[in-house]
Protein backbone atom coordinates (compact mmCIF):
# COMPACT_ATOMS: atom_id res chain seq x y z
CA UNK A 1 0.00 0.00 0.00
CA UNK A 2 3.03 2.22 0.50
CA UNK A 3 3.23 2.77 -3.38
CA UNK A 4 0.02 4.72 -4.03
CA UNK A 5 0.08 8.30 -5.31
CA UNK A 6 -3.26 9.19 -4.13
CA UNK A 7 -4.35 9.20 -0.42
CA UNK A 8 -8.13 9.21 -1.76
CA UNK A 9 -9.35 8.39 -5.35
CA UNK A 10 -13.15 9.15 -5.59
CA UNK A 11 -15.13 7.96 -8.66
CA UNK A 12 -18.62 9.03 -9.82
CA UNK A 13 -19.62 9.87 -6.10
CA UNK A 14 -23.43 10.45 -5.56
CA UNK A 15 -25.49 11.14 -2.37
CA UNK A 16 -29.31 11.53 -2.81
CA UNK A 17 -30.95 12.22 0.28
CA UNK A 18 -34.48 11.33 1.52
CA UNK A 19 -36.71 14.20 0.99
CA UNK A 20 -40.45 13.46 1.78
CA UNK A 21 -40.91 9.95 0.25
CA UNK A 22 -38.28 10.32 -2.47
CA UNK A 23 -34.18 10.22 -2.88
CA UNK A 24 -34.16 13.42 -4.73
CA UNK A 25 -32.36 15.80 -2.49
CA UNK A 26 -28.90 15.47 -4.63
CA UNK A 27 -26.42 16.56 -1.97
CA UNK A 28 -23.35 14.99 -4.93
CA UNK A 29 -24.32 14.61 -8.19
CA UNK A 30 -21.53 12.03 -9.75
CA UNK A 31 -17.74 13.44 -10.08
CA UNK A 32 -14.21 12.19 -9.68
CA UNK A 33 -11.96 12.98 -7.62
CA UNK A 34 -8.50 12.30 -6.46
CA UNK A 35 -6.25 13.22 -3.30
CA UNK A 36 -2.75 13.13 -3.57
CA UNK A 37 -0.76 10.86 -0.90
CA UNK A 38 1.22 13.50 1.41
CA UNK A 39 -0.93 16.96 0.62
CA UNK A 40 -2.82 19.59 2.15
CA UNK A 41 -5.87 19.84 0.61
CA UNK A 42 -8.97 21.88 0.57
CA UNK A 43 -12.46 21.41 0.16
CA UNK A 44 -14.13 24.52 -0.82
CA UNK A 45 -18.01 25.54 -1.26
CA UNK A 46 -20.14 27.47 0.05
CA UNK A 47 -22.97 26.17 2.71
CA UNK A 48 -24.80 23.54 1.57
CA UNK A 49 -22.57 22.70 -1.59
CA UNK A 50 -22.19 19.05 -0.04
CA UNK A 51 -18.50 19.13 2.04
CA UNK A 52 -19.67 17.83 4.64
CA UNK A 53 -21.20 15.15 3.05
CA UNK A 54 -18.21 14.37 1.03
CA UNK A 55 -16.15 13.91 4.01
CA UNK A 56 -18.34 11.96 6.26
CA UNK A 57 -19.10 9.33 3.50
CA UNK A 58 -14.78 9.23 3.50
CA UNK A 59 -14.81 8.75 7.20
CA UNK A 60 -17.81 6.22 7.02
CA UNK A 61 -20.38 7.99 8.80
CA UNK A 62 -22.66 8.25 5.85
CA UNK A 63 -23.74 6.07 3.02
CA UNK A 64 -23.06 7.19 -0.36
CA UNK A 65 -25.32 5.90 -2.67
CA UNK A 66 -23.43 5.24 -5.67
CA UNK A 67 -20.03 5.51 -6.89
CA UNK A 68 -16.72 4.27 -5.69
CA UNK A 69 -14.63 5.22 -2.98
CA UNK A 70 -10.83 4.24 -2.33
CA UNK A 71 -9.21 5.27 0.77
CA UNK A 72 -5.20 4.59 1.30
CA UNK A 73 -5.72 1.87 -1.87
CA UNK A 74 -8.32 0.21 -0.12
CA UNK A 75 -11.80 0.30 -1.26
CA UNK A 76 -14.41 1.00 1.46
CA UNK A 77 -16.89 -1.57 0.24
CA UNK A 78 -13.99 -4.18 -0.12
CA UNK A 79 -12.67 -3.25 3.72
CA UNK A 80 -14.77 -0.85 5.15
CA UNK A 81 -12.69 -1.55 8.69
CA UNK A 82 -9.63 -0.85 7.12
CA UNK A 83 -10.47 1.88 5.42
CA UNK A 84 -12.06 3.52 7.86
CA UNK A 85 -9.10 3.29 10.05
CA UNK A 86 -6.97 5.03 7.44
CA UNK A 87 -8.86 8.17 8.64
CA UNK A 88 -8.43 10.62 11.62
CA UNK A 89 -11.78 12.98 11.67
CA UNK A 90 -12.40 16.00 13.63
CA UNK A 91 -15.90 16.94 13.70
CA UNK A 92 -16.79 20.15 13.64
CA UNK A 93 -18.98 20.61 16.58
CA UNK A 94 -16.97 19.58 19.69
CA UNK A 95 -18.39 17.62 22.30
CA UNK A 96 -16.13 17.10 24.84
CA UNK A 97 -16.21 14.61 27.98
CA UNK A 98 -16.16 16.31 31.17
CA UNK A 99 -14.42 13.26 33.00
CA UNK A 100 -11.17 12.78 31.60
CA UNK A 101 -8.46 15.20 30.90
CA UNK A 102 -6.58 14.90 28.14
CA UNK A 103 -4.17 12.28 28.78
CA UNK A 104 -6.40 9.94 29.88
CA UNK A 105 -8.96 10.68 27.00
CA UNK A 106 -5.97 9.73 24.48
CA UNK A 107 -5.29 6.50 26.17
CA UNK A 108 -8.32 5.65 26.28
CA UNK A 109 -9.34 6.36 22.89
CA UNK A 110 -6.12 4.25 21.77
CA UNK A 111 -7.40 1.66 23.80
CA UNK A 112 -10.71 1.42 22.08
CA UNK A 113 -8.46 1.45 18.88
CA UNK A 114 -6.71 -1.70 20.36
CA UNK A 115 -3.30 -0.20 20.75
CA UNK A 116 -0.83 -1.98 23.18
CA UNK A 117 0.70 0.41 25.40
CA UNK A 118 4.09 0.33 24.11
CA UNK A 119 2.89 1.35 20.71
CA UNK A 120 1.05 4.33 21.79
CA UNK A 121 2.43 8.06 20.77
CA UNK A 122 0.18 9.82 23.39
CA UNK A 123 3.14 11.98 24.58
CA UNK A 124 4.25 12.86 21.06
CA UNK A 125 0.56 13.61 20.03
CA UNK A 126 0.09 16.16 22.82
CA UNK A 127 3.14 18.00 23.13
CA UNK A 128 2.61 18.19 18.85
CA UNK A 129 -0.30 20.22 19.72
CA UNK A 130 0.50 21.79 22.45
CA UNK A 131 -1.50 20.24 25.65
CA UNK A 132 1.31 18.36 27.11
CA UNK A 133 1.50 21.03 30.24
CA UNK A 134 -2.44 20.82 30.08
CA UNK A 135 -2.53 17.33 30.24
CA UNK A 136 -3.58 16.45 33.75
CA UNK A 137 -5.96 19.80 33.50
CA UNK A 138 -9.71 19.67 33.83
CA UNK A 139 -11.89 19.51 30.63
CA UNK A 140 -13.33 22.35 32.02
CA UNK A 141 -9.73 24.19 32.31
CA UNK A 142 -9.78 23.72 28.74
CA UNK A 143 -9.88 27.06 26.68
CA UNK A 144 -11.74 26.32 23.32
CA UNK A 145 -8.91 26.42 21.25
CA UNK A 146 -7.29 23.77 23.44
CA UNK A 147 -10.58 21.73 23.10
CA UNK A 148 -10.15 21.77 19.29
CA UNK A 149 -6.76 20.94 20.10
CA UNK A 150 -7.67 17.99 21.85
CA UNK A 151 -9.88 17.30 19.19
CA UNK A 152 -7.17 16.81 16.66
CA UNK A 153 -5.12 14.74 19.34
CA UNK A 154 -7.89 12.56 19.64
CA UNK A 155 -7.94 12.09 15.54
CA UNK A 156 -4.41 11.19 15.26
CA UNK A 157 -4.52 8.48 18.47
CA UNK A 158 -4.62 5.87 15.77
CA UNK A 159 -1.94 7.42 13.60
CA UNK A 160 -3.73 7.73 10.63
CA UNK A 161 -1.82 8.48 7.43
CA UNK A 162 -5.16 11.19 6.41
CA UNK A 163 -6.34 13.46 8.95
CA UNK A 164 -9.93 15.19 8.00
CA UNK A 165 -11.05 18.00 9.32
CA UNK A 166 -14.65 19.47 9.29
CA UNK A 167 -14.35 23.43 9.16
CA UNK A 168 -11.71 23.65 11.82
CA UNK A 169 -11.34 27.02 12.66
CA UNK A 170 -14.87 28.37 12.25
CA UNK A 171 -15.90 31.11 14.36
CA UNK A 172 -12.29 30.73 16.11
CA UNK A 173 -10.53 34.03 16.29
CA UNK A 174 -7.67 34.54 14.36
CA UNK A 175 -4.60 34.57 16.61
CA UNK A 176 -6.14 30.96 17.62
CA UNK A 177 -6.64 30.22 13.97
CA UNK A 178 -3.29 31.00 12.86
CA UNK A 179 -1.81 28.91 16.18
CA UNK A 180 -4.48 25.90 14.71
CA UNK A 181 -2.72 26.71 11.36
CA UNK A 182 0.88 26.23 12.56
CA UNK A 183 -0.43 22.82 14.23
CA UNK A 184 -2.25 21.19 11.09
CA UNK A 185 1.20 22.19 9.06
CA UNK A 186 3.26 20.37 11.82
CA UNK A 187 1.53 16.94 11.44
CA UNK A 188 1.45 17.87 7.37
CA UNK A 189 5.27 17.73 7.26
CA UNK A 190 5.43 14.96 9.31
CA UNK A 191 3.53 12.92 6.40
CA UNK A 192 -0.15 13.39 7.32
CA UNK A 193 -2.22 13.87 4.46
CA UNK A 194 -4.71 16.32 5.69
CA UNK A 195 -7.62 17.19 3.86
CA UNK A 196 -10.29 19.82 5.57
CA UNK A 197 -13.26 22.00 4.45
CA UNK A 198 -13.26 25.82 4.94
CA UNK A 199 -15.58 28.48 4.01
CA UNK A 200 -12.85 30.89 4.88
CA UNK A 201 -10.69 31.13 1.12
CA UNK A 202 -7.96 32.92 3.12
CA UNK A 203 -7.24 29.63 4.99
CA UNK A 204 -7.74 27.59 1.94
CA UNK A 205 -4.84 29.99 0.73
CA UNK A 206 -2.30 29.70 3.72
CA UNK A 207 -2.43 26.15 3.99
CA UNK A 208 -3.52 24.22 1.12
CA UNK A 209 -1.16 22.74 -1.84
CA UNK A 210 -4.11 21.39 -3.22
CA UNK A 211 -7.66 22.48 -3.72
CA UNK A 212 -11.59 21.18 -4.64
CA UNK A 213 -14.09 24.09 -5.52
CA UNK A 214 -17.61 22.31 -4.98
CA UNK A 215 -20.91 23.90 -5.16
CA UNK A 216 -24.14 22.43 -5.63
CA UNK A 217 -23.17 18.58 -5.48
CA UNK A 218 -20.90 19.33 -8.38
CA UNK A 219 -16.83 19.45 -8.30
CA UNK A 220 -16.57 22.74 -10.13
CA UNK A 221 -12.66 22.90 -10.59
CA UNK A 222 -9.94 21.23 -8.83
CA UNK A 223 -5.84 21.24 -9.02
CA UNK A 224 -2.70 22.40 -7.21
CA UNK A 225 -3.41 25.92 -6.24
CA UNK A 226 -0.06 27.75 -7.15
CA UNK A 227 -1.22 26.67 -10.74
CA UNK A 228 -5.22 27.81 -10.56
CA UNK A 229 -3.78 30.86 -9.59
CA UNK A 230 -1.68 31.32 -12.47
CA UNK A 231 -3.77 30.03 -15.29
CA UNK A 232 -6.76 32.21 -13.94
CA UNK A 233 -7.43 35.00 -17.01
CA UNK A 234 -7.34 38.12 -14.37
CA UNK A 235 -4.98 40.30 -13.43
CA UNK A 236 -5.71 43.44 -11.09
CA UNK A 237 -3.21 46.72 -11.27
CA UNK A 238 -3.29 50.14 -9.12
CA UNK A 239 -1.82 53.65 -11.27
CA UNK A 240 -1.28 56.36 -9.64
CA UNK A 241 -1.83 59.57 -11.49
CA UNK A 242 -1.03 63.02 -12.04
CA UNK A 243 -4.44 64.15 -11.87
CA UNK A 244 -8.05 63.08 -10.66
CA UNK A 245 -9.15 60.22 -13.47
CA UNK A 246 -12.21 60.76 -15.50
CA UNK A 247 -14.28 57.97 -16.12
CA UNK A 248 -14.38 58.23 -19.71
CA UNK A 249 -10.74 57.68 -20.30
CA UNK A 250 -11.12 53.96 -18.87
CA UNK A 251 -8.68 51.93 -21.09
CA UNK A 252 -9.93 49.32 -23.64
CA UNK A 253 -10.80 46.10 -22.29
CA UNK A 254 -10.32 47.00 -19.16
CA UNK A 255 -12.82 47.33 -15.62
CA UNK A 256 -12.87 50.03 -13.39
CA UNK A 257 -12.90 48.62 -9.76
CA UNK A 258 -11.89 51.72 -7.97
CA UNK A 259 -11.34 55.53 -8.47
CA UNK A 260 -9.69 57.75 -5.25
CA UNK A 261 -9.27 60.62 -6.54
CA UNK A 262 -5.65 60.28 -9.26
CA UNK A 263 -5.34 56.71 -7.70
CA UNK A 264 -7.19 54.13 -10.05
CA UNK A 265 -7.69 50.41 -9.83
CA UNK A 266 -8.27 48.21 -13.12
CA UNK A 267 -8.28 44.75 -13.87
CA UNK A 268 -8.02 43.02 -17.26
CA UNK A 269 -7.77 39.72 -18.82
CA UNK A 270 -4.03 39.15 -20.12
CA UNK A 271 -5.68 37.00 -23.13
CA UNK A 272 -7.39 40.44 -24.47
CA UNK A 273 -4.95 43.44 -22.89
CA UNK A 274 -1.64 43.73 -21.19
CA UNK A 275 -0.16 46.37 -18.77
CA UNK A 276 1.46 47.96 -21.67
CA UNK A 277 -1.59 48.77 -23.70
CA UNK A 278 -3.00 50.26 -20.79
CA UNK A 279 -0.72 52.37 -19.49
CA UNK A 280 0.02 53.89 -23.24
CA UNK A 281 -4.05 54.51 -23.29
CA UNK A 282 -3.64 56.29 -20.19
CA UNK A 283 -0.70 58.60 -21.54
CA UNK A 284 -2.64 59.06 -24.50
CA UNK A 285 -5.83 60.45 -22.58
CA UNK A 286 -2.74 62.46 -21.03
CA UNK A 287 -2.09 61.25 -18.04
CA UNK A 288 1.00 60.95 -16.11
CA UNK A 289 1.84 57.90 -14.92
CA UNK A 290 3.64 58.12 -10.95
CA UNK A 291 3.71 55.04 -9.56
CA UNK A 292 2.15 51.08 -10.78
CA UNK A 293 1.38 48.31 -8.42
CA UNK A 294 0.50 44.60 -9.77
CA UNK A 295 -2.09 42.37 -7.04
CA UNK A 296 -1.36 38.63 -6.65
CA UNK A 297 -4.32 36.92 -7.49
CA UNK A 298 -6.25 35.46 -4.76
CA UNK A 299 -7.97 32.39 -4.13
CA UNK A 300 -11.11 34.66 -3.87
CA UNK A 301 -10.94 36.08 -7.07
CA UNK A 302 -10.38 32.79 -8.71
CA UNK A 303 -13.87 31.29 -6.53
CA UNK A 304 -16.16 34.23 -7.08
CA UNK A 305 -15.88 33.43 -10.47
CA UNK A 306 -15.72 29.96 -10.28
CA UNK A 307 -18.84 30.36 -8.69
CA UNK A 308 -20.06 33.16 -10.38
CA UNK A 309 -20.15 35.88 -7.01
P1 LIG B 1 -21.79 21.73 3.34
O1 LIG B 1 -21.04 20.92 4.35
O2 LIG B 1 -21.01 22.01 2.09
O3 LIG B 1 -22.33 23.01 3.92
P2 LIG B 1 -23.65 19.52 3.39
O4 LIG B 1 -22.86 18.39 2.85
O5 LIG B 1 -23.85 19.57 4.85
O6 LIG B 1 -23.06 20.90 2.85
O7 LIG B 1 -25.08 19.49 2.71
C1 LIG B 1 -25.27 19.36 1.30
C2 LIG B 1 -26.75 19.34 1.00
O8 LIG B 1 -27.34 18.14 1.47
C3 LIG B 1 -27.52 20.46 1.65
O9 LIG B 1 -28.53 20.90 0.78
C4 LIG B 1 -28.11 19.81 2.87
O10 LIG B 1 -29.32 20.46 3.24
C5 LIG B 1 -28.37 18.41 2.39
N1 LIG B 1 -28.28 17.43 3.49
C6 LIG B 1 -27.21 17.19 4.27
N2 LIG B 1 -27.46 16.22 5.15
C7 LIG B 1 -28.74 15.83 4.94
C8 LIG B 1 -29.62 14.84 5.54
N3 LIG B 1 -29.20 14.08 6.53
N4 LIG B 1 -30.87 14.74 5.03
C9 LIG B 1 -31.30 15.52 4.02
N5 LIG B 1 -30.53 16.44 3.41
C10 LIG B 1 -29.27 16.62 3.86
MG1 LIG C 1 -20.48 21.33 6.40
Amino acid sequence: MTNIKNAIEITNIKKYFKSGSEYNKKALKGFDLNIPKGCMFGLLGPNGAGKSTLINILCGLTIKTSGNVKIWGIDIDDDHRNAKNAIGIVPQEFVTDPFFDPMELLEMHAGLYGIKKQNRKTEEILKLVGLWEQRHAYPRQLSGGMKRRLLIAKAMVHQPPILVLDEPTAGVDIELRKQLWDNIRQLNKMGTTVILTTHYLEEAQELCDYIAVIDDGDLIKTGNVKELLKNENQKTITVSLDKKFDKKHIPNYTDLISVKNNIIELSFKPTETNIGNVLTELNNSNYNIQDISTQETKLEDLFLQLTNG
